[in-house]
C-alpha cells in the first residue's frame, strides 16, 4: 500500500483514496491527489506587477519609492536593478542596487525590462 500525504488542512495521517480525490475523515476535507503532487513538484513562480515571471540574472525597474527599512535611504520610482536572485520569503527578490548595497525587494513592486 502507498503512503498518501497527510490531510494539507488538520495534518491527519488517516486520509484515504476515494477515485482522484484524497478525503480526510478527520476534518471532511477533500482535495485532487494530482493536485498536491503538481504544486510540490513545481517550482515557485515569482511575477512582477504586470505579471511577467521572474528569472534569477533578470533586470527590473522599481515601480514606486521604496524606503529602505532602517535607514533614510529611498529607492526611487524607475531605479533599474541588474541581476536580481529570487528568494523565498515575503521580499522575494535578493539584489544589490547602486548606491545603496544588497537589498530586498518584493516583486510586486518592480517591472522586469
Ligand atoms: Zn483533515
Amino acid at each position: 500500500m502507498s503512503t498518501l500525504p497527510p490531510c494539507p488542512k488538520c495534518n491527519s495521517e488517516f486520509t484515504y483514496e476515494d477515485g482522484q480525490q484524497l478525503v480526510c475523515p478527520e476534518c471532511a476535507h477533500e482535495w485532487s491527489a494530482t493536485a498536491a503532487v503538481d504544486a510540490r513538484e513545481g517550482d515557485k513562480v515569482i511575477k512582477d506587477a504586470v505579471g511577467n515571471v521572474l528569472q534569477d540574472g533578470d533586470s527590473v525597474s522599481v515601480i514606486k519609492d521604496l524606503k529602505v527599512k532602517g535607514t533614510s535611504l529611498v529607492v526611487k520610482v524607475g531605479t533599474k536593478v541588474k541581476n536580481i536572485r529570487l528568494c523565498d520569503g515575503d521580499h522575494d527578490i535578493d539584489c544589490k542596487i547602486d548606491g545603496i548595497g544588497p537589498m530586498k525587494l518584493k516583486s510586486e513592486f518592480v517591472k522586469k525590462v
